[in-house]
């Protein structure tokens, strides 16, 4: 037996970490404001709003940027923690994603992972659908995507596909997705903003009497406006009797606005709405609706709230946690001014709104930064530092892990788990986490499978 089996004496001290239970937050009061986002007022029956990230999908896409698989997989557990409703955590039919996507398919199964579902992205081809079963074969969730616009008939099929085909291609790939054991498919239609309206209710038709759950509509280019998008949400809910992901782009700055106006359309339009969202909004070029500024948007615009409700308790004090993760993991700074998480987002300085928000906050903010989970002190080692990195030595090491309370059952189970923190500095190129560390500590055979890759195999 490995003595990756034997870790002993992981203290459950440590505060940041709760792996091992998913807290709901139901109604919570920090300073005098409600600090959950279950909604203060009385549920209502409306259709509900749910989030699905999908940082780990379009995220990691990002020109420049991208992520370690062990980084991967802390986004999938900060986005439990939180209570999102979905992560989009990667490409089933990509060899390199395999074992990263059975390992967090196999933390899901030991409850780690667990209320938030974890669906794969892919084309919606049958060869793709098939590839990804046999790559991953307990994946139950995916998103099937096809580009659906006549730009993009003409420009990037060059002809070689109609409108029909689109339709024929997708439905083979639901119909072997459903064959396959999906549980849950949504269809992916790409480029829908620029798309014909009457064909993409028409295409929305045909993937729900195929068996699909839910279409994606795709404002690819961000191209859409508040106004544009309600109303083609709106027809969409109405006349495919589905319910809509809204899946928004920031490239004229108004993904997080075309967001909440395309979830308003689909509920008026009288179906649950999915709003697409990634941390700190990183995504294909300008990005993709900011996930805490969404939530923001739900849950404190004027009125909004009333009538338009999210689905299920989200834990909004995780938002700083998640969001300073992802900036350290992507290595992309929180812009200074944004909302709720960046440096200025609580800071006053001009005389008239320093005095008003210390007479009274409200004055000056419309929310506190304890609902964001701000406001605990920091600590900066200013002395000496030893730092797990990829040569690293067994004294060091348990220095390190013995200040956040890790012990090791003996020094050959101590090197064991300094070997695969090596290995995850070696694919990350910075140095780990707290939370990174103690999840090797803790559960070093799914941290193996993480680390482990072997090319053209
Ligand atoms: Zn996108």
């Amino acid at each position: 037996m490995s003595n990756l089996d034997s870790v002993t004496n992981l203290k459950a001290s440590h505060t940041c970490l709760t792996y091992d239970k998913y807290v709901i937050i139901s109604s919570v009061t920090v300073c005098g404001v409600d600090c959950s986002l279950s909604n203060p007022l009385e549920k209502n029956n409306m259709p509900k709003i749910y989030l699905i990230d999908v940082t780990n999908r379009d995220g990691v896409q990002t020109a420049k940027l991208g992520l370690s698989k062990l980084e991967k997989t802390l986004i999938n557990i900060y986005l439990n923690e939180m209570g999102v409703f979905q992560s989009e955590f990667g490409f089933p039919t990509t060899r390199h994603e395999t074992l990263y996507l059975q390992a967090n398919l196999e933390l899901a199964e030991m409850g780690v992972l667990k209320p938030i579902r974890l669906e794969g992205w892919i084309r919606a081809i049958v060869s793709d659908v098939e590839t990804a079963f046999k790559l991953v074969p307990n994946i139950r969730h995916l998103n099937l995507s096809i580009s659906i616009s006549d730009q993009m008939l003409k420009g990037k099929f060059q002809g070689r596909k109609k409108r029909d085909d689109l339709i024929s291609d997708m439905v083979a790939a639901v119909d072997t997705a459903r064959a396959l054991g999906a549980e849950s498919i949504g269809v992916n239609a790409e480029d829908a903003s620029r798309a014909d309206l009457d064909f993409l209710i028409k295409f929305g038709l045909a993937a729900k009497e195929h068996g699909a759950d839910r279409l994606r509509y795709c404002d690819t280019l961000g191209y859409d406006n508040p106004f544009s998008i309600y109303e083609t949400t709106k027809a969409l809910a109405e006349n495919t009797a589905m319910p809509i992901e809204i899946h928004c782009h920031g490239d004229l700055g108004m993904a997080v606005a075309n967001s909440i106006a395309g979830a308003k359309g689909t509920i008026d339009g009288g179906q649950d709405v999915y709003i697409n969202t990634t941390v700190n909004g990183i995504g294909e070029r300008a990005g993709n609706a900011d996930l805490v500024a969404v939530i923001l948007a739900i849950t404190k615009s004027k009125g909004f709230t009333s009538k338009y409700q999210l689905g299920n308790p989200i834990d909004l004090r995780k938002s700083a946690k998640i969001a300073e993760f992802a900036s350290y993991a992507f290595g992309v700074d929180i812009p200074i001014n944004q909302p709720g998480v960046g440096a200025n987002a609580f800071a006053h300085s001009s005389g008239i709104h320093a005095d008003g928000v210390l007479k009274d906050p409200g004055n000056y903010e419309l929310y506190g930064f304890k609902e964001l989970g701000r406001g605990k002190p920091k600590f900066v080692e200013t002395g000496r530092e030893i730092i797990a990195g990829q040569y690293s030595g067994i004294s060091g090491f348990s220095h390190i892990m013995g200040k956040m309370d890790v012990e090791f059952a003996d020094r050959e189970t101590a090197s064991e788990i300094l070997e695969l923190a090596r290995y995850a500095n070696v694919e990350s190129q910075k140095p780990l986490v707290e939370d990174e560390l103690i999840f090797i500590a803790k559960y070093p055979k799914i941290a193996k499978k993480l680390l482990t890759m072997t090319p053209l195999a």
